[in-house]
């Protein structure tokens, strides 16, 4: 398996939110509005300007202590995405894979396609709209920084080892071991997107503890009725119209 990839220990991650705000700098995102919900993390979702988000999750430890976790939160660059299978219909060549690192992108050409499908396709809810010009954002591995031998900016900033980046094989090789490494601490440790993504976590605990789109496991799953037809390349609309088609010339 060729390309990049990203290995993000959360058992290390202190939520100093370092990478969300390298995030920002390096691809000139504006700030957004934030305001106290009653969680430490802010903002409170991605969003068309927020590319990186350190998810805070708060829940109570064994000796009756609180525990967090933080989960940063990105694109997982599926090695099969489904929010391309989505978009090709009405906007081919909308999403493209680089074809040196493997890196999911979003062209403009996107701009064509129905956002709210894509947003679907994703098992992860990462997609964001801009508001009005129907734009499509999301991380898009920092691409122009590592095809010129730099690493991605969140990874970069991340002062404690929790955000890695590198081939693929030498990430797999590196999340295989860190959680042999913290099983003795973390019996409950686990990794996910090994197989077919080019995110990998290793996670404390169970996923949906830490965000309910943290794993493909803990997401929705299978395939509607409107990605069905759009694999075989034919929408709702089109089929309706069709078989009215039909019915005037049997009548
Ligand atoms: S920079 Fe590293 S330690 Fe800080 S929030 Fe991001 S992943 Fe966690
Ligand atoms: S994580 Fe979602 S947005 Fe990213 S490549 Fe996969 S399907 Fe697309
Ligand atoms: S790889 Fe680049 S675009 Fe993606 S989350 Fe990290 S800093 Fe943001």
């Amino acid at each position: 398996m060729s390309g990049k990839a990203f290995f993000i220990d959360t058992t290390v991650c202190t939520a100093c939110r370092g990478c969300q705000i390298a995030c920002k700098q390096w691809n000139q995102l504006p700030a957004t509005e934030t305001e106290n919900w009653g969680s430490m993390q802010n903002p409170k979702d991605l969003s068309f300007y927020t590319y990186k988000l350190v998810r805070f999750s708060e829940h109570m430890g064994p000796d009756n202590k609180p525990v967090w976790y933080f989960f940063p939160d990105q694109c997982r660059h599926c090695l099969a995405p489904p929010c391309q299978e989505a978009a090709e219909y009405n906007a081919p060549g909308g999403i493209i894979i680089d074809s040196l690192t493997g890196a999911v992108l979003y062209t403009d050409k996107l701009k064509k396609a129905n956002a709210e499908e894509v947003k679907e396709a994703c098992p992860f809810n990462i997609p964001r709209a801009q508001k009005g010009t129907g734009y499509m954002s999301k991380c898009n591995m920092c691409v122009d920084r590592v095809n010129n031998g730099l690493l991605p900016a969140c990874v970069k900033t991340c002062p404690t080892g929790a955000m890695n980046f590198g081939d693929r094989d030498k990430m797999v090789d590196m999340a295989k071991s860190r959680l042999k490494e913290v099983k003795a601490k973390f019996p409950n440790a686990t990794l996910s997107g090994l197989e077919d993504l080019r995110v990998f976590y290793l996670l404390a605990d169970k996923p949906d503890k830490y965000y309910m789109f943290a794993s493909a496991t803990s997401a929705p799953k299978g395939m509607d009725r409107k990605m069905a037809l759009k694999k075989i390349g034919r929408s709702l609309k089109d089929l309706s119209r069709e078989w009215q088609m039909l019915n005037k010339l049997a009548g």
